[in-house]
């Protein structure tokens, strides 16, 4: 397997968790390919999580923006409300037939958490979740969700006691426990084969999309649209997608603006965490800057290896929303279509709010609603009163 992405991507890690990360690659390899391995998987996803989800034709929506027609691809309706689990499911499926015992993982804005939580119930490994304690008195109800599935949850006091320092304590956690643990992380990111498989185990949203649009509309669409935070559920929809005619956009979070954003594409630059060179916010000494944007999910400083290559090759566009414009997308959905999304969600609506306009009544939008926006109400509805005042 190819650890690179163009220049991107790679194993920059401590000497001792390269033969750990080599181990992983093999297992990946060889269960990959178990056609055992890929039923026992399938029945899950069916079974537990709800697949496959539906290709939505948006009709209100796309009269509402007078252009293209505008198809969404309803990540939100799977189990516990975003694509996370595609990726949990896989992983800890991968874990149990390595003859791991125990599972870690680190979480944000804690949906890769739950998501993590549950496939460990489900499959019936030991599961611990790393959480900035900052994070952890934000998300407190993602804490009891995770808590009920049985997880243990350690809040981290370190740094900035957010997402970032959570990981620096899992990888610590990974490298002293490897014979038992593995170490699921939540996005195309991270050392490889981390970014190929996390990739590998979301082209589930492309591949059933390409197909439902195909049945369809009996052709291909004209542009793919998704969030990027890490960028899986945006490689997830692009990757069965790369070799054809398609234009992909991928949007990040402009946040409030230039001081205070996660778009690590469109503003960041080269450099290496957490075990691969991609694009990152850092200041010029290379100190990574802390992430911002209204949606949890989005609030990392980095993006995976793959979109790197993408923008750099030119074969995706990147572009970035504002909060506000997100929050514009958050009521426009949910007034058009009786769809709320999740913000992360709302800012791929809100591009599409830009994008369908200028095109043809023909063509066809494909967008990620990569998840739903019941956990995101109660801020919302914080944010209207005050800006009511
Ligand atoms: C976590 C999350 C994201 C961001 O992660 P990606 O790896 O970029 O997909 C986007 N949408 C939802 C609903 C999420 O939970």
């Amino acid at each position: 397997m190819n650890a690179y992405f163009g220049k991107f991507g790679g194993q920059f890690v401590p000497e001792t968790l390269m033969p750990i990360l080599h181990d992983l690659e093999a297992a990946y390899i060889e269960h990959s390919q178990d056609p055992e391995f890929q039923s026992e998987l399938d029945l899950l996803l069916t079974d537990l999580a709800g697949r496959q989800t539906p290709l939505y034709f948006a009709k209100r929506l796309t009269e509402h923006l007078g252009g293209a027609k505008v198809y969404l691809k309803r990540e939100d309706l799977a189990h516990l409300g975003a694509h996370k689990i595609n990726n949990a499911l896989g992983q800890v499926l991968l874990a149990k037939r390595m003859g791991k015992k125990r599972i870690i993982a680190e979480t944000g804005a804690g949906q890769h958490g739950v998501a993590t939580a549950a496939a460990c119930a489900a499959l019936e490994l030991d599961c611990v979740v790393y959480m900035g304690s900052e994070d952890k008195a934000r998300q407190h109800l993602n804490v009891l969700r995770m808590e009920l599935f049985g997880a243990e949850i350690i809040g981290v006091d370190s740094g900035s006691r957010t997402l970032k320092d959570a990981i620096n304590e899992a990888l610590r956690d990974y490298i002293t426990n490897c014979t038992t643990s593995h170490y699921v992380i939540g996005s195309v990111v991270g050392p490889h084969p981390y970014p190929t498989m996390v990739r590998d185990f979301q082209s589930i949203i492309g591949n059933e999309a390409r197909e439902q649009v195909m049945d369809r509309e009996g052709r291909l669409p004209d542009h793919l649209v998704a969030c990027v935070g890490g960028g899986s559920n945006a490689i997830g929809l692009f990757h069965p997608f790369v070799e054809d005619e398609v234009r992909m956009v991928g949007v990040e979070a402009a946040g409030t603006g230039l001081t205070s954003n996660s778009a690590s594409l469109s503003l960041g630059t080269e450099g290496v965490l957490h075990g691969n060179l991609s694009y990152f916010l850092q200041d010029e000494q290379g100190q990574i800057s802390k992430a911002h944007s209204i949606s949890a999910g989005l609030d990392y400083p980095g993006v995976g290896p793959e979109h790197a290559h993408y923008k750099d090759s030119g074969r995706a566009e990147y572009v970035s929303v504002s909060d506000e414009e997100a929050l514009d997308g958050f009521k426009l959905l949910s007034r058009t279509e009786g769809i709320i999304p999740a913000m992360e969600s709302a800012h791929a609506i809100a591009q599409v709010a830009k994008l369908a306009p200028t095109l043809d009544k023909d063509d066809i939008v494909l967008v990620c609603l990569s998840g739903r926006g019941d956990k995101d109400m109660e801020m919302v509805a914080r944010l209207e009163a005050e800006s009511c005042l």
